[in-house]
C-alpha cells in the first residue's frame, strides 16, 4: 500500500486518516474535500447558532493538524470523477490522483427545493451555521412583527430549526409533508407525542402539505401552501433530508442502493475501495440486513473500523449507534434500524402523553428503537441490540 486517497474530510474520512496513520509512518495519505475548512462538529452547529459555543470551538481540526500528521488535506476540491478499474481519481483541479486504497466517505446529497431567494437556510455545514447566525441577527433588529420563522420538514434538521427559533424567539410555522414528525418512521402515538409537544411551546404545525411555494424575489417573504394560504416569515429553515449522489458513483461504475453497498467489513466488490459514514449502505450483523445511518457514532466507527481492516486487522462491523436528539428539551433517541417497512413487528412500550417507546423487530429479535420523552430504557435496548448479532 502506498497511496491512501480518501474522499471525504467529514469525520468518517478524517478518523480513518488519522486511524491509518497512526498504524503506518510511511503510507501516503490524501483526503480530497469539497468544503473550505478543516474538520468541524456537524453536532455542535446547532449550539454555535444559538450562542451557546464560540466557533472555534466547532472546529475539531486545525491545518497545521494535517502538516503535523503528513496528512494531505486538498480542501475546496472536488472528486469529479473516479476511475475504478485503472484507480485514479480526477478532481476538480483537473489533476488524476492515483490510489491504492480508496475510502468513499462522502456523506449524503442535501435535497433542495427549488427556487432560494436570501433567508432560506439549509443548516448542513458551517457555511449555512454562519449566514443563519446572519439572518437571525437581522431578524432580531427588526420590528418584532418580522420575526417569523417557516420551517420545512419534520425530521432531525427539522427540529433543530425549531429548537433554534424558540431560543431566539422567533416566532415558528413548520410544514410538513407527512403526518407529522418523521411520518414514515414513528407510530401515530409517536407523533401525536412530539406534536403536542410542539403546539405547548407554541409552534403552529401544517401537516400533510406538499412542497410549499417559497415567496419573495431576492429576499424571502413567506411561503404559499397549496390550499393559497401564505405564511410570512424573514427565514425560512429547510430540513427535508438527503440522498446518495446516486449519478455520480453509477458513472464511476459504483453500485449505489440507499449508499454506496458495502459488505461487512465495508469493503465494495472493488479491491481495496470501502464505503463508510453516512454515505455507505453496509452488512450490519446486529440487524441481519444491509442499512445506511446518518449519525455522528456510526461515520466515526466506521472510520475507525476501516483504519484497522486497511492497516490488517480485518473484523467485520458491529456497533449499534444512535442519533440523539430533542424537541424544546423534549428528548428523543433513535437507535439501531427503525426502518417499518423492513420490521416484521413494531411493539409500543410506554405510551402516555409526554412519553413514547417503539421497539422494533425482525425474525422475533429486536433490531431498534425509538425513544420519546422516556428515554431510560437507552443502554438497555442497546445491549439487547448488540447481543443479538447473528441471530436475525
Ligand atoms: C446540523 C447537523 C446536526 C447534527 N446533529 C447530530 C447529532 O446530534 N447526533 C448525531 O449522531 N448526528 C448528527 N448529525 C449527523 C452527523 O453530523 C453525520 O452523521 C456525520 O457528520 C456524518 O459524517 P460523514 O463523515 O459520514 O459525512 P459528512 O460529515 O457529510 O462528510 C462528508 C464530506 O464529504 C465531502 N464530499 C462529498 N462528496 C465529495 C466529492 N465528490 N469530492 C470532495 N468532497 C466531497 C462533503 O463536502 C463532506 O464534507 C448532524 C448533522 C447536521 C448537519
Amino acid at each position: 500500500m502506498e497511496h491512501v486517497i480518501i474522499l471525504g474530510g467529514g469525520i468518517a474520512g478524517t478518523t480513518a486518516a488519522e486511524d491509518i496513520r497512526k498504524g503506518n509512518a510511511s503510507v501516503e495519505i490524501t483526503i480530497i474535500e469539497q468544503e473550505h475548512h478543516p474538520l468541524y462538529s456537524r453536532v455542535l452547529l446547532p449550539h454555535y447558532v444559538k450562542g451557546k459555543i464560540p466557533r472555534e470551538k466547532v472546529f475539531m481540526k486545525t491545518w497545521e493538524w494535517y502538516a503535523a500528521q503528513r496528512i494531505e488535506i486538498m480542501a475546496g476540491v472536488r472528486v469529479d470523477a473516479i476511475d475504478i478499474q485503472n484507480r485514479f481519481v480526477t478532481t476538480s483541479e483537473g489533476r488524476e490522483l492515483p490510489f491504492d486504497v480508496l475510502i468513499l466517505a462522502g456523506g449524503g446529497e442535501l435535497n433542495v427545493i427549488g427556487g432560494e431567494p436570501r433567508g432560506t437556510s439549509y443548516l448542513r455545514g458551517i457555511d449555512d451555521a454562519d449566514e443563519l447566525i446572519g439572518l437571525l441577527k437581522e431578524t432580531g433588529m427588526r420590528h418584532a412583527d418580522d420575526r417569523r420563522g417557516v420551517v420545512y420538514g419534520g425530521g432531525f434538521i427539522a427540529l433543530e430549526y425549531m429548537n433554534i427559533f424558540h431560543h431566539f424567539g422567533v416566532s415558528c410555522d413548520v410544514v410538513m409533508r407527512g403526518s407529522g414528525f418523521w411520518s414514515s418512521v414513528l407510530s401515530a402515538h409517536s407523533q401525536s407525542v412530539l406534536a403536542r409537544k410542539a403546539v405547548d411551546g407554541g409552534i403552529v404545525l401544517h401537516t400533510n402539505e406538499p412542497e410549499p411555494t417559497i415567496l419573495g424575489d431576492r429576499e424571502v417573504t413567506g411561503v404559499r401552501l397549496a390550499s393559497g394560504a401564505e405564511i410570512p416569515c424573514s427565514i425560512l429553515g429547510i430540513g427535508i433530508g438527503m440522498h446518495p449522489d446516486r449519478s455520480f458513483y453509477r458513472d464511476c461504475d459504483i453500485e449505489i442502493n440507499h449508499g454506496i453497498v458495502a459488505n461487512e467489513y465495508l469493503e465494495t466488490p472493488h479491491p481495496s475501495v470501502y464505503a463508510i459514514g453516512d454515505g455507505a449502505e453496509f452488512l450490519d450483523g446486529n440487524v441481519g440486513r444491509r442499512v445506511v445511518y446518518g449519525n455522528w457514532m456510526n461515520a466515526q466507527s466506521q472510520g475507525r473500523a476501516v483504519a484497522k481492516t486497511i492497516l490488517g486487522d480485518r473484523q467485520p462491523f458491529a456497533l449499534v449507534s444512535s442519533y440523539a436528539t430533542q424537541l424544546l428539551g423534549m428528548h428523543i433517541v433513535f437507535i439501531g434500524d427503525v426502518d417499518r417497512v423492513a420490521a416484521h413487528e413494531i411493539k409500543q412500550g410506554t405510551a402516555t402523553e409526554t412519553a413514547s417507546v417503539e421497539e422494533f423487530y425482525r425474525n422475533g429479535t429486536i433490531v431498534g428503537a425509538i425513544l420519546i420523552g422516556d428515554i431510560s430504557s437507552r443502554a438497555t435496548i442497546t445491549a439487547r441490540i448488540a447481543s443479538n448479532s447473528k441471530t436475525v
